[in-house]
């Protein structure tokens, strides 16, 4: 073994199972499984995931790519694991309000890059969520009602394909890769950093409006009646979870299940005032953080939890919000259901709808919502979560376009990778897979197979 792995030549670190920091460099945020690959490489720059690749190539082995873990899915067992969390670096070009992001860098990197000049990039709940791995995905954020999916602002990308050759990818030189890497994850290849616009947007209005849901049954079909009377400048989510009775709760939040709106405006704050205005005749406020915030504070809106943990998820993409199936869901997914669940519904629409500058294989651009369902998962307890998440999404089928891939947590198999793209288009990628990685030497988080010949 340390034989072969000697031919692994990099400048960053290898390790290997059993050995010093091995098991500290395959563990991401998503501590429902880790990656048990033959190696790991610690890649610093394109060269070592050249090398990577090529030696997984020439092996017949399997390699996978983690940056922050967020999105583990589907653990590799033996391998290689190319390690892209020392390939953080960001470069900006005020003039230009372009970003250079490498393959390893966070949300927050490049949102502390691009502050200082006035700019921000489309990012998402969770700062701390790998840039790259969330473009591929297609990624929506905070701004998304305004400017669209991250996918469709990326100018160009720099990649590893599976044949071990870097290729630069624009619309004009690799057109078929540029429009597959956009929206089709990691399947194409190992992306050593991407090119991606900047918006100019220093400040949001938001934050949260913490309801409570015990006292008020109706506040998501509330919520719902208000996003169809907001402009494109306001994004917002509402969260319907349980606030454990602990001393690092805020105190009006201990113990009770609660709607957490979750608002991010890009206009002014008069005018954002006055937007949420009705949405706090919704129920009785216990908390209110809504405010003029710094981009650099984005992460507040949702104020996810930023320490690992393990979690499953079910997710739909909606063209509409039926009150009635909102009303099972705050009963089927609410204090009385058998495992602890995080609704989240998110507001689409706006830039989203719309037409991308270069087509991209994101699909379902005419979903207005999308749904989760999400729970802290013990291990053996996976089929008991995904009953109770499948019962709390069943209403919803009439409305439901597909999936979003980005946040589907757990492996999801052929068909209920495939719902998450247009037909035309899911074909589409499935040749594209097999023409640049015919052997499925990349394993993607979420796996398009290769088109038969
Ligand atoms: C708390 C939380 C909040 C989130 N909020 C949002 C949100 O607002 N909007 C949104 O769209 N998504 C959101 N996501 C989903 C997130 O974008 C995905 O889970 C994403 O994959 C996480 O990126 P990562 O680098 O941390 O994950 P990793 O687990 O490191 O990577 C996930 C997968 O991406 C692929 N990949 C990673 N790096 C590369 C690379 N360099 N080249 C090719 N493929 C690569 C691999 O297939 C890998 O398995 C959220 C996730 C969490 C946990």
């Amino acid at each position: 073994m340390t034989e072969t792995i000697n031919e692994l030549r990099t400048a960053g670190p290898l390790f290997l199972p059993g050995g010093q920091d091995y098991d500290e460099e395959r563990t991401g945020f998503q501590r429902s499984g880790a990656h048990r690959p033959t190696v790991i490489a610690g890649a610093t720059g394109e060269d070592d995931v050249r090398a990577a690749v090529e030696y997984a190539t020439t092996r017949g082995q399997q390699v996978t790519v983690q940056a922050g873990g967020h999105g583990l899915n589907r653990p590799l067992d033996g391998g290689v694991l190319i390690s892209t969390r020392r390939m953080a670096g960001v470069r900006v070009d005020p003039s230009a309000r372009t970003a250079w992001v490498e393959a390893g860098a966070s949300w927050q990197q490049v949102i502390d890059a691009a502050a200082p000049h006035g700019l921000a990039p489309l990012s998402g709940s969770a700062p701390g969520v790998g840039a790259v791995s969330y473009t591929l995905g297609g990624g929506i954020g905070l701004l998304s009602r305004r400017y669209g999916f991250a996918a469709d602002h990326v100018r160009s990308l720099q990649v590893v394909t599976a044949d071990g050759r870097l290729r630069q990818v624009t619309p004009h030189s690799e057109p078929d890769l540029y429009w597959a890497l956009r929206g089709g994850g990691g399947n194409f290849g190992v992306v050593t950093g991407m090119e991606i616009d900047l918006m100019p947007v220093r400040h949001l209005y938001g934050g949260g409006l913490f309801i409570d849901a015990e006292q008020a049954p109706d506040v998501l079909a509330g919520w719902q009646r208000w996003t169809e009377t907001v402009p494109d400048e306001m994004t917002s989510a509402v969260a319907m979870l349980p606030f454990p009775d602990l001393p690092m709760v805020p105190q009006a939040l201990r113990g009770r299940h609660v709607a957490q709106l979750q608002i991010a405006y890009t206009g002014s704050v008069a005018d954002g005032r006055q937007l949420v205005e009705p949405l706090r005749a919704l129920g009785p406020i216990l908390r209110d953080t809504l405010r003029e915030l710094p981009y650099s504070e984005s992460g507040t809106v949702f104020d996810e939890p930023d320490v690992p943990h393990a979690y499953c998820s079910a997710n739909r993409l909606l063209s509409e919000l039926d009150p009635a199936a909102l009303a099972a869901l705050t009963t089927l997914a609410g204090p009385s259901a058998p495992v602890l669940c995080v609704v989240g519904l998110r507001h689409l629409g706006g830039a989203l709808a719309g037409p991308p500058r270069v087509p991209s294989a994101v699909g379902h651009r005419r979903a207005a919502y999308s749904l989760g369902v999400l729970s802290l998962v013990e291990p053996g307890a996976e089929d008991t979560v995904r009953a109770v998440h499948g019962d709390a999404i069943a209403p919803f089928a009439p409305a439901t376009l597909g999936r979003l891939l980005n946040f589907s947590f757990g492996p999801l198999n052929e068909e209920e990778v495939r719902s998450a793209y247009e037909p035309h288009d899911y074909r589409r990628l499935t040749e594209l897979k097999a023409r640049y990685d015919p052997r499925a030497t990349l394993v993607s988080n979420h796996p398009i197979p290769a088109a038969r010949r």
